[in-house]
């Protein structure tokens, strides 16, 4: 159940609200937007008068959510979630690219390509330590010291950091070393693991399942949301149908479908999203027309030799193509990159 208060309700009329709430059990989250607040309420409302509410000094609705997902809703929050990382903010005007090769594999290869990218326009840079692979027999990431490099190269570029973790005992690390935690695909519904998060003080990557439902998607970030960590980026990176010519089939709707349902930032993954090298442009301006908050590309200075992901990966030339072609999109849609 969500109520909002009218523009102009007190700050004692929203207190009584919440207290009121609290005294039938209900875990409350309070949303205070430019204009109004909204209280959101969880637990099973189902026994409850709206009414009760209704007549309340200060509120001007109460609803009740119909979706499962509530603090991820459009309805709990009107405006769009902007989540911020030093002066990186992902989900305002501004198109945010992040941008890097698939896995960290040595200082040099970071740091070649980390230096192309900053260099064409992305602000946080991507790099797997931690990686997630379908064979046990694949290069698995450099683990701390990949993080490291990361690290490292990013600041000496005056980029962000984005990188997996895996399960729980690398958040920690991820916590030391990067900005923004990713969850891959393979574990958007690893339920404790996204309990965990909650509790994380840094913004969450949630990449879509290769399966998942938009409500299920979202529900996951539910579970981080109501853990007590509002900062999650959503990431469309292609589901899996039945083509089979493209890794993953891109599912561009989800963009507009998830900025209706949610005030969360989706960004888009036209790397994992095609698995093909000449796609990814494509895709990525496709996302960005569609209302994308921005872009993860894997970037790689010599694909052929890339420990993961070769063939989905751009050169840096092509990165900076595709930039240029961003720049002259996003005034369309009067964004800024
Ligand atoms: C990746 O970003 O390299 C990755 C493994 O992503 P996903 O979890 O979306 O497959
Ligand atoms: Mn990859």
């Amino acid at each position: 159940m969500v109520v909002a208060m009218e523009p102009g309700a007190t700050e004692d009329q929203v207190a009584a609200v919440i207290a009121r709430l609290q005294e039938l059990k209900f875990d409350v989250h309070r949303s205070t937007g430019a204009t109004r607040t909204v209280i959101g309420a969880i637990g099973d409302t189902s026994a409850i008068e709206t009414e009760m509410f209704e007549v309340m000094p200060g509120v001007a609705e109460v609803v009740r959510i119909s979706v499962p997902y509530k603090l991820a809703s459009r309805m709990f929050k009107q405006e769009d979630t902007v989540v911020r990382v030093g002066d990186v903010a992902i989900g305002g005007t501004q198109l945010v690219i992040m941008a890097g090769p698939c896995a960290v594999e040595s200082l040099d290869q970071t740091r070649t390509i980390a230096e192309r990218v900053a260099k064409a326009g992305a602000k946080v840079l991507r790099g797997g330590a931690f990686k997630p692979r379908t064979s046990p027999y694949s290069f698995a990431g450099l683990g701390e010291q990949g993080l490291e490099i990361l690290r490292s190269v990013a600041d000496e570029f005056g980029l962000k950091v984005v990188t997996e973790a895996m399960d729980r005992t690398h958040i920690e690390l991820v916590e030391q070393y990067g900005h923004i935690l990713q969850v891959g695909a393979r574990n958007m519904q690893n339920f404790s693991f996204l309990r965990e998060l909650g509790k994380c003080r840094m913004p969450i990557l949630l990449k879509r399942g290769m399966s998942a439902t938009y409500e299920e998607w979202l529900m996951a970030a539910e579970y981080v949301i109501s853990g007590g960590n509002d900062n999650v980026i959503l990431c469309e990176r292609g589901i899996r149908t039945f083509e089979t010519y493209t890794r993953n089939t891109m599912d561009i709707a989800a963009i507009p479908v998830v900025k209706k349902l949610s005030h969360l930032p989706i960004i888009a993954d036209p790397s994992q999203g095609t698995g093909r090298r000449e796609k990814v442009a494509p895709m990525a301006r496709a996302a960005v027309a569609a209302g994308a908050d921005g872009l993860i590309i894997e970037v790689h200075h010599d694909p052929d030799r890339a420990l993961s992901d070769g063939a989905q990966s751009i050169w840096p030339d092509q990165f900076e193509v595709l930039m240029a072609q961003l720049r002259q999109i996003v005034p369309v849609l009067g964004r800024t990159i």
